[in-house]
């Protein structure tokens, strides 16, 4: 069942029985006022709702996923990332499970920024409700697992019957033929999107080769493997061996009406249907019209607990993040939340991006998602860190 909002959020807790599993996802690469509205937030107001209407503490499971395996960034059927659209969505690098950190940090970026989801989560929503479990997961975890494989084979041998149901929902026709899974090239870990796939009496073996560096052949069992996975594959495969009760969403990743997606990629994936809810969190917009999703390429500077407050208050409506600075390269979190590396080094990082934002308000290019207030917004104690990751 589809609940949205505030309404929907109130109409759940007052069903609730405390210590249900409760999922929400993140690409690792930011935590921004539009992640943490569904990672953050909007389940922070659920644990508050349930103490206020059932006068219990809620003992919930609530399960951070971070989706490393989707690629870092996704490109259209041409391979350019401009031509990326609702239906045609393909890796453009590696996926956040193998992409390095950045600035000489050890690990991935995943790594990088886990320690940054962890600490803000475990700030706002532990320090607040201390009998929920928090449980910090990996897509990556589910390689392996039945539903993971079912969702490979049947995304490689029937790519097309797939891409009709991405391409109906969506209402864009599929144009490349690369499919939705892509294995790693065992070598680079770069998506190989031509690899064949054989069953064997040992299970799936996928065969491919990659260039990079010379030829590169490899012949490997699937759970053997390192995956990419385009979000709704992901999506579906883990609602399938997981079934949350309830899995938080922003309501412009997968619109309400389109949930029905996930219902025929279940079907045409041969894995089980979700027999969870979704609870659909309200959207953020700044300057009146321009929306803040967890792709957009949109940020907008808040703590986490003036969003709490603001979405508390807006109730259903979609927020208005007034007088909100964004820009495309800019991530937000609460800075007193985070682990010290991480705010190091701030005034130098703060004046380079004055730098950054001074040339590029000079300069001809789109203002799109620029704000009047951006310059003064950057002394922002919350503004703890600048990268240049791509976003959709
Ligand atoms: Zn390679």
């Amino acid at each position: 069942m589809n609940h949205i909002g505030w309404g929907g959020l109130t109409y759940w807790v007052s069903e609730a029985k405390g210590n249900e599993k409760i999922g929400v996802g993140i690409r690792p690469y930011g935590l921004h006022a539009g992640n943490m509205a569904a990672v953050i937030a909007y389940p922070y107001l659920l644990c508050e709702r349930y103490e206020d209407i059932n006068r219990e503490k809620p003992e919930f499971r609530l399960q951070i996923w971070l989706n490393d395996i989707e690629p870092v960034k996704y490109v259209g059927a041409d391979g350019t990332r401009e031509s990326a659209n609702a239906a045609n969505m393909y890796p453009g690098s590696t996926t956040f499970q193998f992409m390095p950190a950045p600035n000489g940090h050890k690990g991935s970026l995943a790594d990088f920024w886990q320690p940054v989801i962890e600490g803000v989560v475990r700030g706002t929503i532990g320090a607040r409700f201390p009998y929920v479990k928090l449980d910090f997961r990996r897509a990556s975890e589910l390689v392996g697992t039945p539903e993971f494989e079912k969702t490979v084979l049947s995304a490689m041998h029937h790519s097309a019957g797939i891409g009709r149901v991405i391409g109906f929902f969506t209402q864009t026709p599929i144009q490349g033929k690369k499919g939705f899974v892509w294995p790693l090239c065992p070598d680079c870990h770069a998506p190989v999107t031509d690899a064949t796939l054989k069953k064997s009496s040992e299970g799936l073996l996928i065969d491919g080769w990659h260039k990079f560096m010379g030829n590169y052949h490899f012949s490997q069992k699937a759970k053997n493997l390192s995956w990419a996975m385009q979000f709704r594959m992901l999506q579906a495969a883990r609602l399938a061996a997981e079934q949350p009760d309830l899995w938080v969403i922003g309501i412009d990743h997968f619109p309400t009406n389109r949930t029905s997606l996930m219902e025929h990629l279940a079907a045409g994936l041969g894995i089980d249907q979700y027999r969870g809810d979704f609870l659909h969190v309200p959207l953020l917009f700044a300057d009146g019209s321009k929306k803040l999703s967890k792709s957009l390429g949109n940020a907008v500077y808040m703590s986490p607990q003036e969003l709490i407050n603001a979405l508390r208050k807006n109730r259903n409506q979609g927020l208005d993040v007034k007088h909100a600075p964004v820009s495309d390269d800019i991530i937000v979190v609460g800075a007193d939340l985070l682990p010290r590396y991480m705010t190091g080094n701030k005034e130098v990082r703060e004046a380079a991006l004055k730098a950054k934002m001074a040339a590029y308000e000079k300069s001809n290019k789109r203002k799109a998602f620029l704000s009047d207030n951006a310059p003064g917004a950057i002394s922002n104690k919350f503004v703890v860190r600048t990268v240049g990751v791509p976003h959709l």
